[in-house]
């Protein structure tokens, strides 16, 4: 089957025929209609210090996609060939303590696909019945292959309370923009997002920001002024990675302000834990989307009438991988879907 391989520890990534995946007792097999591109596989295609780290090769990329299910293992219950799905990427082992628990987004033995086994940049792919998510109608087969990092948006933004809250996200890339139309959605306030590309701060208004800030050019502090914002933020939902973007989160909290992190801070960042105590912040760190609640809100917020449509700015076929990743990389784009079967 075609392929998209990081057959090589360089810089690329290369369509190829490999071997299709074989199918276990409690697995399905997909065949990918649609898959998307996310900033970790832009990571494995840089081949950055994270990648060489972590991804073996070869190996087949990519973990955002939807498809239909053509093969069941003989244990699976409760799915059907032909089913339209998607599927939670983090295969969770099922027996640790927090597994049992049933929280398994915690679990200590995850496994990404795409990421520690093979991914769904294929024409098929095998993934354990439990984590297939069934997509309602409401969800077309464009917005099927962006549950994952919506997912993220939603795991992040639902966190906390936002109804009639002050909210800072710092970030617009694709999970800050998505973040920004929940917080519209459920009810929050003032939606302020910052980043550094315009871009992307534009893609962020349309789906749902109140206030877009970059801060190359406008001062953060100037705009909650000019919202009439004279004790800070409610809560922050930190979406961008970057040291300086926190830092000025944790500036402009209120006190006793709620922080969720899911944005992938730098080895050794330099934060202010000054701020975090005597403001007496709560700062809660996020991975993944929940399991399987996420999915059960995704689902439902999109049938209320969430729009998130915008949020997928080009198209690529497979054959045209390396036109999505470049756009990808240049930062002017939202979501880049692969119309994988076209
Ligand atoms: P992204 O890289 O597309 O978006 C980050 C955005 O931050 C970019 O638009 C960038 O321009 C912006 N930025 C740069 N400097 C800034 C500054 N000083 N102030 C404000 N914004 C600034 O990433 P994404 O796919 O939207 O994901 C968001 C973050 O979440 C990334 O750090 C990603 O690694 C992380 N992530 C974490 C998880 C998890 O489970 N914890 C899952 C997915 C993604
Ligand atoms: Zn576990």
């Amino acid at each position: 089957m075609k392929s998209l391989v990081k057959s090589k520890p360089e810089q690329g990534i290369w369509l190829e025929e490999v071997k299709a995946p074989t199918v276990g007792h409690n697995d399905v097999l997909i065949k990918v209609r649609k898959a998307a591109i996310c900033g970790t596989d832009i990571h494995i295609y840089n081949w950055d210090e994270w990648a060489q780290n972590t991804i073996p090769v070869p190996m087949t990329v990519g973990h955002e996609f939807m498809g239909e299910i053509v093969e069941l293992g003989s244990e699976v219950k409760g799915l059907s060939i032909g089913d339209r799905v998607s599927a939670e990427g983090h295969i969770t082992c099922g027996h640790c303590r927090n597994c049992r628990a049933g929280k398994r987004h915690l679990c200590r033995n995850t496994v990404g696909i795409g990421v520690s086994r093979a991914g769904a940049f294929a024409d098929y792919i095998s993934v354990p019945a439990i984590n297939i998510y069934k997509l309602p109608d409401a969800v077309t087969d464009d917005l099927g292959a962006i549950l994952d990092p919506f997912g993220n948006a939603v795991h992040t933004a639902l966190t906390y309370d936002l109804v009639g809250e002050d909210v800072l996200i710092t970030g617009a890339g694709p999970i800050g923009a998505m973040a920004a139309a929940v917080a519209a959605h459920v009810g929050a306030r003032n939606i302020v997002i910052t980043d550094v590309n315009d871009y992307r701060l534009g893609l962020a208004k349309t789906m749902g920001a109140t206030r877009t800030v970059n801060v190359a050019k406008e001062n953060l502090r100037d705009v909650m002024s000019e919202l009439g914002m004279t004790e800070g933020f409610d809560v922050g939902l930190e979406m961008s990675g970057v040291p300086s973007a926190f830092q000025s989160m944790l500036d402009t909290m209120n006190h006793g302000g709620h922080v969720a992190l899911l944005g992938i801070l730098p080895k050794g960042a330099g934060i202010d834990w000054d701020k975090v105590i005597f403001k007496g912040l709560q700062v809660q760190g996020i991975y993944g989307r929940r399991m399987f609640e996420t999915w059960y809100k995704m689902g439902a917020l999109l049938q209320s009438g969430l729009n998130l449509k915008p949020i997928i700015t080009h198209h690529v076929t497979a054959d045209e991988f390396q036109k999505g990743f470049d756009v990808m990389r240049s930062g002017q784009s939202g979501k880049v879907v692969i119309d994988w079967a076209a």
